[in-house]
């Protein structure tokens, strides 16, 4: 890994000037959930204001403890708290009598769907975490989980979650590979997956991978797999087991126990956008009352009428606690879906959203700047009236794509909430409340109630208003990373060791002259440009707020006379078409943007860049490219293919 000191006196430059603002609708806050009054309240007494926010779960026995912070930086929330997670996410809203309240939406790729009631969703669980026990499953066993986005991914969480034993979810789209050494990471005994999913218009087949996956996984004693495709599955006798056969001979009842606030919840392994995944690891009572809280208001969800959908992958954090454990425990109804935004046609989430009247809709940048590069047209087709708030999440979002954003798909009406966080913290850190934050566009804003988050020059001192560095969270908070799993050691070299006593969250980030945050990117990826620390956002940011420019991928390649040289890789919107005049004009206009210090040496028009499999671009690898180096780790890439199309098209280097 490159890491780039940020000298104090040369912090990241401020060049972004961005002057749009958007106040709350007047309505929304009005009714809204949180208001201005939360940032004081947890100010006075930030312990108090979250053993306040815990009492919104239900617990079978109530903490009396808040935070144990007497061994840094291991901390332990609520710990003599006990609650069940499942419980909360389920059964207490059938208790609560909201039983046939939708939970979840499903709508698979071809077109079938299920509504799944809480009620439903209490079966269902019930019976698989009694499937759970009879496989052998204890509590504190590891169970891995590789699936579709299918009603029966959150349920084999939460089953695992009501027995206590800790689900490691790997995204459905990894290798063999990839999967094996997660599952041996974690130890897991139990693999629970599916014959198939759909993606794409096909049956994508799931199970081959884990076949091959635990050949070198001995610890591993049964594959559980649940029939989503009916396609043709190799069958290993003893070891594999049909999800329907064992769960329709269980019973529906399953009485759920409590377990310690710090009993480990999951395991999950970072998206890798900068190197090698890191196991993190996640407690009970903490972890729940924050996602809990969070959803509740940064979305300013309200259970009896919101229609909610989050278009993360349930392998991310994001589908973790903003489509399981955040929504259910607050008994939101939701959607599902599970498959590509283009299939059969680019209009599909807009004719889920106007099918389902979804009033609140969460994903990422990258799914925001393709629909920009698909047309404005598309969404337009679309009744979309019913949203409300809008949310992203993932990596910066660029000024152009949050307003195209706001406008074609929250008909210039909606908050928009750019939510910063990390697999590491477990919920949102940061970001705008939408009934109090005068929003603005490329902004992530404010840290939470609750949260200290602030920006910090190399010797750990705070930069004032104005000026940029590292991004920093000064006290521990509930829903943090406990450690990394079977190592303390990278837990403490990797976050704690930076600046003494505050995580680092490995972010470069800036405050305005509000005092407001903006992230700037990877401290990996900031370019010194003459002397100058220059940030990829700012400068992608300022490329894609041409009107030619779709999306765009900023890094720094050593160059002899500068240090190092700005090179872009672009993708052009729908019509436009590649030319040198294009490329002179686009360089020019970042000048007089941010300034001639920020003028890209090159530009290189491509049609995709390497994205990792959740969606973020994977900067090092451009890096290596733009310094003709040998492309570095690719096995977290979405596409491998892409990274031989970039090079097929890069003339030699000047
Ligand atoms: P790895 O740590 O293995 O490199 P990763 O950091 O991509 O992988 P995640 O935990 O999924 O794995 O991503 C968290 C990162 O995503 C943050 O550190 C930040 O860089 C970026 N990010 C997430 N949300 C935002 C946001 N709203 N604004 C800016 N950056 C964001
Ligand atoms: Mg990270």
């Amino acid at each position: 890994m490159r890491s780039v000191a940020l000298s104090s006196n040369e912090s990241l430059a401020n060049l972004l000037k961005e002057e749009r603002r958007f106040a709350p609708p007047a309505a929304l806050a009005a009714a809204a959930n949180v208001t201005a009054d939360a940032y004081g309240e947890a100010k006075a007494d930030r312990l108090a204001f979250w053993a306040e926010q815990a009492r919104r779960l239900n617990w079978a026995k109530e903490p009396t403890e808040t935070l144990d912070w007497s061994n840094p930086p291991f901390a332990k929330w609520f710990a003599d708290g006990e609650l069940n997670v499942a419980y909360n996410c389920v059964d207490r809203h059938v208790e609560a009598g909201l039983g046939d309240r939708v939970a979840i939406h499903f709508e698979g790729e071809p077109g079938d769907t299920r509504t799944i009631t809480y009620a439903q969703l209490h079966e269902e669980v019930s019976r698989a975490a009694n499937a759970l026990l009879e496989l052998g499953v204890a509590k504190g066993d590891r169970v891995a989980i590789y699936m579709p986005m299918i009603p029966e991914a959150a349920v084999a969480m939460l089953a695992c979650a009501r027995i206590g034993a800790p689900h490691s979810v790997v995204f459905g789209g990894f290798s063999a590979d990839a999967v094996s050494s997660r599952i041996q990471d974690a130890d897991a005994k139990l693999v629970i997956t599916a014959d198939g999913g759909y993606r794409r218009g096909k049956a994508t087949a799931l199970k081959p991978a884990i076949d091959e996956a635990v050949q070198s996984c001995p610890q591993v004693e049964h594959v559980l797999v649940v029939r989503r495709t009916g396609q043709e599955t190799a069958w290993t006798e003893g070891r594999d087991v049909w999800w329907h056969e064992i769960t329709e001979r269980q019973s529906a009842e399953h009485t759920a126990e409590a377990h310690a606030a710090e009993h480990p919840l999951f395991i999950l392994y970072t998206s890798g956008t900068t190197g090698k995944p890191k196991g993190i690891l996640h407690t009970t009572g903490g972890y729940l009352t924050q996602a809990s809280y969070t959803h509740n208001a940064v979305f300013d969800l309200k259970p009896e009428t919101d229609v909610y959908w989050c278009t993360a992958d349930i392998g991310w954090v994001t589908g973790h606690s903003y489509i399981v454990y955040g929504p259910l425990s607050n008994g939101a109804t939701q959607v599902m879906y599970e498959g590509t935004p283009d299939t059969p046609h680019q209009g599909r989430f807009w004719e889920i959203v106007q099918k389902y009247g979804v009033t609140i809709l969460y994903t990422a940048p990258t799914a925001i700047r393709t629909f920009m590069k698909w047309g404005d047209d598309i969404p337009a087709k679309f009744d979309l009236s019913s949203l409300r708030v809008l949310g992203s999440v993932g990596e910066p979002i660029n000024p152009e794509a949050w307003v195209w954003y706001r406008e074609h798909i929250g008909g210039g009406r909606t908050p928009i909430v750019d939510t910063w966080w990390q697999t590491e913290t477990g919920a949102i850190m940061i970001s705008p409340l939408p009934g109090v934050t005068e929003t603005k566009p490329g902004s992530a804003q404010v840290p939470l109630p609750g949260i200290a988050a602030t920006v910090v020059d190399d010797e750990a001192h705070e930069v004032p208003n104005g000026s940029g560095g590292y991004l920093v969270l000064t006290e521990p908070w509930p829903s943090m990373l406990r450690t990394i799993w079977g190592d303390d050691q990278r837990y403490i070299d990797t976050y704690w060791s930076r600046f003494e006593g505050r995580y680092f969250a490995g972010d470069g980030a800036k405050k305005d002259e509000d005092g407001d945050i903006w992230l700037l990117g990877r401290v990996d990826d900031v370019m010194l440009v003459s002397g100058h620390n220059i940030s990829t956002t700012e400068v992608e940011s300022a490329l894609v707020s041409h009107p030619q420019v779709a999306e765009a991928a900023v890094v720094g390649a050593t160059d002899a006379t500068t240090g190092q040289a700005i090179v872009a890789f672009v993708i052009l919107r729908g019509t436009a078409q590649d030319s040198d005049e294009l490329t002179a004009e686009l360089r020019d206009h970042v000048a007089k943007v941010l300034g001639p210090i920020a003028k890209p040496k090159r530009i290189l028009t491509v049609s995709e860049l390497p994205k990792t499999r959740s969606g973020k671009i994977m900067r090092r690898l451009l890096r290596d490219v733009a310094e003709n180096r040998e492309v570095g780790d690719v096995t977290t890439l979405a596409d491998t293919t892409v990274m031989d199309l970039i090079q097929s098209k890069l003339p030699a280097a000047p």
